[in-house]
């Protein structure tokens, strides 16, 4: 007997598990490498900022003089080697993080470049791609896109057509998202971003750090980007912040944020941070370790799944640039059993079982499965898909690598049951 039997995951199923895990030693190793220079890195910022105990009191009404906040504004602009952060409760999710560096720093008459091609779905109406109250394109600011090469390499050509006297904001989104491109690492980053101020200096490089970060021992920022943008319910929440974003970037640009947030003349001086400091300093020293537990179950799933014939992006030896895992399951039912597996293995809500439904903005019913402690968090085990085909499954999180690799092997014993893996008979 096995020692998941107990938790519903049969001989057969953790046999996979083992051969894949079998196979995976050495990147592993690699990626506690990585978080341990991560782990030192956001330790050692801490410490040089010292944070104290009344770091983690928190403040009420206009939150003058916050030092909690401050401290971590300093601490997040060390990790992430800039002049200064933004780091805030009342930056609600990303899409608003990434709204605001993108509305703060742009003026009307400018214009957005995007050489990555179509950026993630909710920036759309951010930009005004698709019509919206209050886009960038209802204040008079332009849009160009270029798109990558068939073979995901960058439209140099392209990209020096499209940059012209009018461009002030460069967009750059690191992870594929729903994409099926490859996520760009922080080096390619950096080519492109050397690239673009080599044409014009003075544009502003803003990087989509969502998905991303610690998964490497580099940022963005650190390759020439003038501000990197993401959520706190993502990677560098570790799981604990309760909600928020962060802009960290170059003086300059992360005043315009902060005057756009609150307000001009009042910028980065007002804005309690309440109950919410000590989740997001826990959550922040926290985060190394978290991302590389996704990591493995990310990598770990891939290698799973891709020898029973299922597709996967990034494929099981690819080099990783986020924690986002596709799968092709192929079948509708496939799908749902998948979800089922990764609901049926969360601490919270692990007992209902996920159904596809009508989502807004959606032309398919697309299923997901979560069962987070933060709601909506998703560097927490999760999992979604449209139900069309090819029937992807995005999967993503794991606040520890046991109970991703948990999660995955639930998810595998759900499709075996329903005879949907070929090569794991449903009598062995
Ligand atoms: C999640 C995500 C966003 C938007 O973040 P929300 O918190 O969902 O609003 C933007 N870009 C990328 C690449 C993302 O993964």
């Amino acid at each position: 007997m096995n020692p998941l039997f107990n938790m519903g995951i049969d001989d057969a199923v953790y046999a996979k598990g083992e051969e894949a895990l079998g196979r995976l030693e050495e990147r592993f190793r690699q990626i506690d490498r990585i978080a341990e220079q991560n782990q030192m890195k956001v330790l050692k910022a801490m410490q040089d900022n010292h944070v104290s105990e009344a770091c983690l009191y928190g403040t009420t009404g206009y939150g003058y003089s916050d030092i909690g906040r401050e401290t971590l504004e300093r601490v997040y602009a060390d990790v992430f080697h800039t002049e200064d952060a933004l780091v805030r409760p009342q930056i609600t999710c990303g899409t608003h993080a990434l709204a605001l560096a993108l509305m703060s720093n742009l003026r009307p008459g400018d214009e957005l470049l995007s050489p990555v091609g179509k950026p993630y779905d909710t920036l759309e109406e951010v930009i005004g791609i698709r019509p919206s109250r209050g886009s960038l394109a209802e204040y008079g600011i332009t849009y160009r896109q270029v798109n990558l090469l068939p073979d995901g390499s960058f439209d140099y050509e392209g990209i020096r057509k499209a940059v012209h006297e009018k461009t002030r904001v460069v967009t750059i989104q690191r992870s594929k998202g729903y994409q099926t491109r490859p996520t760009l690492s922080v080096a390619r980053i950096g080519e492109l971003i050397s690239f673009i101020k080599n044409i014009k200096p003075d544009v502003i490089c803003m990087v989509d750090n969502c998905y991303g970060e610690f998964v490497e021992d580099r940022e963005p920022s650190d390759v020439g980007a003038d501000m990197v943008v993401g959520s706190l319910i993502k990677n560098p929440g570790g799981g604990l912040a309760p909600i928020g974003g962060y802009i960290a970037g170059t003086k300059e640009c992360v005043e315009n944020a902060a005057y756009r947030l609150t307000s001009p003349g009042l910028g980065k001086e007002v804005g309690a941070s309440l109950t919410a400091l000590p989740s997001m300093y826990q959550g922040f020293f926290l985060a190394p370790t978290v991302t590389a537990g996704a990591l493995k179950g990310a990598i770990f799933a891939a290698n799973l799944y891709e020898p029973l014939g299922f597709p996967c992006v990034p494929d099981r030896n690819e080099s990783r640039h986020d924690i986002i895992q596709a799968i092709t399951l192929g079948s509708a039912e496939g799908l749902q059993a998948f979800c089922r597996g990764i609901q049926f293995a969360a601490p919270v809500d692990g007992f209902v079982t996920p159904e596809p439904w009508d989502m807004p903005g959606y032309d398919a019913k697309v299923i997901m499965a979560a069962g987070a402690f933060v709601s909506g968090s998703s560097i927490e085990l999760s999992a979604d898909g449209p139900l069309k085909p090819p029937y992807h499954v995005y999967f993503q999180g794991g606040l520890t690598w046991f109970h991703a690799k948990y999660g995955i092997l639930r998810s595998l014993q759900e499709m075996k049951n329903d005879g949907l893996v070929k090569s794991l008979s449903q009598t062995d």
